[in-house]
C-alpha cells in the first residue's frame, strides 16, 4: 500500500510540474507573438511619420502600437507568473520528496530495531536452553562418575577384604605351625598392592575431541598417548583450536601414592588437594627428535612445551587455592585485609602471614561443629604465562604466608600455604627456603622470570612445576622436629623450587636425559644450601659423598647418559653423581669464573628452548675456551 501511494503521489508531482512547464512554453510563444505584433506596428508608426502620412493616420497607429505594447507587456508578466509558478511547484516537491524520505528513513529504523530486539530474544532464550541443556548433561555425567567411582571403590575394598581374610586365616595357621609367616606377608602386600594398581585409574580421555566448530575429530589412544587426526597437517607458525572432553579422578595419595591427590585429616574431616598431570597436555614437537611421545610409565618424568594459561578453579568457599600463575580475581575471592596483608608482603623483610594459623584454626573449628556442610563454591581465575605445565592446590586448612623478594629490579612474590601439621617448621623456614633458592638461582642461571614461587605442604613428597610445587617434610605431632627433618625441608624446597629452572625454564627432555634437570638442579641446589649456611649438611654435591656409591660393585651401576626409566640407582646416578662431577669441574677443573660463566651461559642459551646434551657439552667448552672432551 505505501508503495502504491508513494508512486502516485510521485506522478502527482510529476504531472503537476510538466503543467508548469507546458504553461511556460505556451506563454513564451504567446509572448513572442505579441513581442513580433508589437515590432510589426511600430515599424509601421515610423514609416508612416517618416513618409509624411496624415496626422489621423498616424495618430490611430500609434494607438493600436501602444496597444501590443501593452499585450506584449501583458504576455511577459504571464511568463513571469508561469515561471514562478513552476518554481513553487518545484520547491513543494522538494519538500514533500524530503518529507517522504524522512518518514520512510524512521519507518526502516524503527523495523530495524524491531528486528534486532527480536533477535537478541531469540538467541538469549536459545543459549538459555543451550546452557540448561548442558547443565542437564553434565549433572548426569556427573552422578553416573560418582556412581562409578562409588562401585569401583566398593569392588575394590571387597576385593582387598578377601585378600585380608584369606591371608588372616593363611597367617595364623602358619604361626600355629611355628612356620615363617615373612613370605605370606609379602604375598599379602603384593595382593594389595596389585588390586590398587587396578582400580588406580587416575586419568581418562574419552573419544571426543572436537574442532572449534564442534565438528569430532578422529583420535587414538595408546597407553597416556593419544594422537588427534587435523583436518589438514599445521604448518610452522600456524595454530588449531580445538576443545577436548576429559576427566580427571583425585586419587588418595596416602593411599594409591602418585604425584598428584589429596590427603585426608580425620581430626577435621578436611583434605588437601594437590593438583599435577590432572589435563592432557601437549607432546613436544622440535626440530631434532620430532615428537616427543615416549608413553609415560612412572619414573622418566614429561616433556612439555611452553603455553599460556588461564584457568578458573572452582572450589569450596572456604578453600585457599594456590596455582602456577597470578591470581586475577583477588577481589572476588580474598578479604580487603588478605589483599591488603599481600601488598604489605611486597617490601617486608619476613614472611607475612596472609591467613594465619589462628584463622585457620577458626575456620575449621567452626567447620567440624556444622551438621549440614555448606555447598557454597567460589571460582579461582590464575593466569599463567609462558609456562610447560599447569599444578594447583586448594585446602580449607592452608596457613598463607608470603614475601616479596627483589630479583633484579623485579619483585617475585615468594610464598608457602601449608597446614598446622606443618608447623612450627613451615613458618620459619619454608618461605625463606624459596626466596633463598630465587635469589642465588638467579645469579648462577637466569633471572627468575616469573611472578611468583609457592611451596606448598601436602600429601606430596617432593615434586615441582612451574611457579609452584609439594614438599612433604612435617614436624613430630607434637610439633618437636630434628634437625634431619629441618634440614629436610629446606633442601626440598631449595630443590623443588630451583627445578622452576631445570627444567621449567632450560627446558631439557625429562623422558629421556633425568641428568639434565635432576643432575644439574642437584648441582645448584648445593650452591644455594652453602648460600643459606657455609656449613649446610648438603647430602649431595660433596665429593667425599659419593665415594662409597662410586666404589660399590660395579654391577649396580650406570653411566649418567641413561634413558631415564633403566637408570640404576636413581637418586645417586641422576641426582648426586653429576652434582658432584660439576662442583668438581668448577673447583678444581676449570675455576669458578670460568664455569660460572660458561654455566650462565648455557643457561642464557637455552632457557625457554630445548637443550639436549651435547648443548651443555658445546657451551661449557664455547663459553670457557677449556677442552673438556676428556671430562664428559
Ligand atoms: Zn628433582
Amino acid at each position: 500500500m505505501a508503495k502504491a501511494s508513494g508512486a502516485s503521489t510521485k506522478a502527482l508531482r510529476a504531472l503537476a510540474l510538466k503543467h508548469a512547464e507546458e504553461e511556460i512554453a505556451l506563454n513564451k510563444a504567446s509572448l513572442a507573438t505579441a513581442k513580433n505584433t508589437y515590432e510589426k506596428n511600430k515599424n509601421t508608426l515610423a514609416s508612416l511619420i517618416n513618409s509624411g502620412a496624415s496626422d489621423e493616420l498616424i495618430e490611430k497607429q500609434r494607438e493600436v502600437t501602444t496597444e501590443a505594447r501593452k499585450a506584449s507587456a501583458e504576455e511577459r508578466k504571464d511568463l513571469e507568473e508561469a515561471v514562478k509558478n513552476k518554481a513553487d511547484i518545484v520547491r513543494k516537491n522538494a519538500v514533500e520528496v524530503r518529507q517522504e524520505l524522512t518518514d520512510n528513513n524512521t519507518k526502516i529504523k524503527d523495523a530495524n530495531k524491531a528486528l534486532n530486539d527480536a533477535i537478541k530474544q531469540q538467541n538469549e532464550e536459545a543459549a538459555k536452553t543451550e546452557k540448561d541443556r548442558i547443565k542437564t548433561l553434565n549433572d548426569s555425567i556427573l552422578s553416573l562418575r560418582e556412581e562409578i567411582r562409588v562401585s569401583k571403590l566398593n569392588e575394590e575394598q571387597k576385593e582387598k577384604d578377601e585378600v585380608e581374610k584369606k591371608y588372616t586365616k593363611l597367617i595364623e595357621d602358619a604361626k600355629k605351625a611355628n612356620i615363617n609367616v615373612s613370605d605370606l606377608e609379602k604375598e599379602k602386600q603384593n595382593a594389595l598392592k596389585l588390586i590398587r594398581e587396578k582400580y588406580d585409574k587416575v586419568f581418562e580421555l574419552t573419544q571426543a575431541e572436537k574442532d572449534a566448530k564442534g565438528k569430532e575429530l578422529p583420535c587414538t589412544i595408546q597407553g597416556t598417548m593419544m594422537r588427534i587426526d587435523l583436518p589438514t597437517p599445521l604448518k610452522s607458525k600456524q595454530s588449531f583450536l580445538m576443545s577436548i572432553d576429559w576427566f580427571n579422578y583425585i586419587n588418595n595419595t596416602k593411599i594409591h601414592g602418585g604425584r598428584g591427590g589429596f590427603e585426608h585429616f580425620e581430626i577435621d574431616g578436611s583434605d588437601i588437594f594437590e593438583l599435577a598431570q590432572w589435563f592432557p597436555r601437549l607432546c613436544v614437537y622440535d626440530d631434532v627428535e620430532g615428537w616427543q611421545n615416549k608413553e609415560y610409565i612412572g619414573r622418566g618424568e614429561f616433556a612439555l612445551e611452553f603455553g599460556d594459561y588461564k584457568v578458573s578453579i572452582t572450589v569450596p568457599e572456604d578453600h585457599i587455592v594456590a596455582a602456577t600463575g597470578e591470581l586475577q580475581n583477588a577481589n572476588a575471592v580474598l578479604t580487603a585485609d588478605m589483599q591488603s596483608k599481600l601488598i604489605t608482603a611486597k617490601s617486608s623483610k619476613t614472611p607475612v602471614l596472609i591467613f594465619s594459623q589462628d584463622e585457620v584454626e577458626k575456620k575449621l573449628l567452626d567447620f567440624t561443629a556444622l551438621t549440614i556442610k555448606s555447598k557454597k563454591m567460589k571460582t579461582w581465575i590464575f593466569q599463567g604465562k609462558n609456562v610447560r605445565d599447569f599444578a594447583w592446590a586448594s585446602s580449607r586448612k592452608f596457613i598463607w604466608d608470603a614475601l616479596g623478594v627483589n630479583s633484579g629490579g623485579k619483585i617475585v612474590m615468594c610464598m608457602s600455604y601449608y597446614p598446622k601439621e606443618g608447623n612450627p617448621l613451615w613458618e620459619k623456614y619454608s618461605t625463606h627456603a624459596v626466596a633463598q633458592t630465587i635469589l642465588t638461582y638467579s645469579k648462577y642461571t637466569i633471572q627468575y622470570p616469573y611472578p611468583i614461587a609457592i611451596s606448598v605442604n601436602g600429601p606430596i613428597g617432593g615434586m615441582e612445576y612451574p611457579m609452584i610445587c609439594f614438599n612433604g617434610p612435617r614436624p613430630e605431632a607434637d610439633g618437636t622436629y630434628s634437625e634431619r627433618t629441618k634440614t629436610g625441608l629446606i633442601s626440598v624446597v631449595i630443590h623443588e623450587v630451583g627445578h622452576n629452572f631445570f627444567p621449567m625454564i632450560i627446558n631439557s627432555d625429562e623422558r629421556q636425559w633425568t641428568w639434565m634437570d635432576e643432575g644439574l638442579n642437584t648441582f645448584v641446589q648445593f650452591l644455594t644450601e652453602k648460600e643459606w649456611d657455609k656449613d649446610y649438611p648438603s647430602s649431595r654435591g660433596e665429593p667425599r659423598n659419593i665415594v662409597q656409591y662410586m666404589s660399590s660393585d660395579k654391577t649396580t651401576l650406570c653411566p649418567i647418559m641413561t634413558n631415564s626409566e633403566s637408570i640404576l640407582q636413581f637418586g645417586n646416578n641422576a641426582y648426586g653423581k653429576p652434582a658432584t662431577a660439576l662442583n668438581i669441574l668448577r673447583e678444581t677443573v676449570m675455576g669458578r669464573e670460568l664455569f660460572d660463566f660458561a654455566f650462565k651461559t648455557y643457561c642464557q642459551r637455552w632457557a625457554f628452548r630445548h637443550p639436549r646434551p651435547a648443548d651443555f657439552f658445546r657451551t661449557m667448552e664455547d663459553a670457557s675456551a677449556v677442552d673438556l672432551d676428556w671430562f664428559w
